[in-house]
């Protein structure tokens, strides 16, 4: 009875209907297609998004590993690490955008610790001098402990800070002579003696690589030459190991 029902409404179709029918069907179909198109992109974007997350996954991982060997770098030198929160990288997190940011200010406090720390050398030139025991400058046969490393220079030649910090002594300090004090990060200061210009004030902030006063021979001295001291809790420190990132 359906049947019966259906074929005579097929047969009083008019012409009319039957073409706007197939019109009808064919936009479907153009549209089905279209659809099934749209899908498909849609797959492969995601599939390339993936691609390109796992990549950025790996970079993260990467830099991660990276931050924790300058923290290596820096805790071998006595100084504090930074602790950082372990970062999941391996799970999907809740914000991209927080991910980045702690990374970011992660690499905040590293370039400030970088910048407060001393590294490398406040004037590029040979040393004559060692840390430790050594003979006596003055006393021939004899031998005196030397706190730090003595670099050779002559009267007037520039004398750098090794990091930032603020200068808490500028002036005359006995055998150091004109002696600069630099406090900088985790209880570290770097001291500057012999010199024969001071170009710091007492108080004053200082930016590494800063200009802070001139090679000089003052104190107890045999000539002209640069004293660089540095001090951790108050003692003296072997700088040798802040003149370099790869001791
Ligand atoms: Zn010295």
């Amino acid at each position: 009875m359906v049947l019966m029902t259906a074929i005579i409404r097929l047969s009083t179709q008019t012409e009319q209907q039957r073409h706007e029918n197939s019109r009808l069907q064919s936009q479907i179909a153009t549209l089905q297609g279209e659809i099934d198109k749209t899908e498909q992109n849609a797959l492969l974007e995601t599939a390339q998004k993936d691609g390109q997350r796992s990549k950025a996954v790996s970079y993260l991982a990467d830099i991660q590993s990276k931050l924790k060997r300058i923290n290596e770098y820096m805790s071998k030198r006595g100084l504090r690490n930074i602790s950082f929160r372990k970062l999941n990288i391996d799970e999907k997190p809740k914000s991209e955008t927080k991910l980045y940011a702690d990374f970011n200010n992660y690499l905040d406090r590293l370039v400030t610790t970088i910048a407060y720390t001393p590294m490398g050398y406040p004037r590029l030139s040979s040393f004559t001098s060692f840390f430790g025991s050594r003979g006596n400058p003055f006393d021939f046969g004899g031998s005196e402990f030397h706190p730090g490393i003595d670099f050779s220079g002559h009267k007037g030649d520039p004398v750098k800070c090794t990091a930032s910090g603020r200068v808490i002594f500028a002036g005359r300090a006995g055998g150091y002579g004109n002696c600069v004090k630099i406090r900088h990060n985790n209880n570290i200061e770097t001291w500057y003696g012999h010199l024969s210009k001071i170009n710091v004030k007492e108080g004053q902030r200082v930016d590494v690589g800063q200009l802070i006063g001139k090679v000089g021979s003052t104190g107890r001295s045999t000539g002209p030459h640069l004293h660089y001291e540095i001090r951790k809790n108050g003692q003296p420190v072997n700088p040798k190991q802040y003149l370099s990132l790869n001791l």
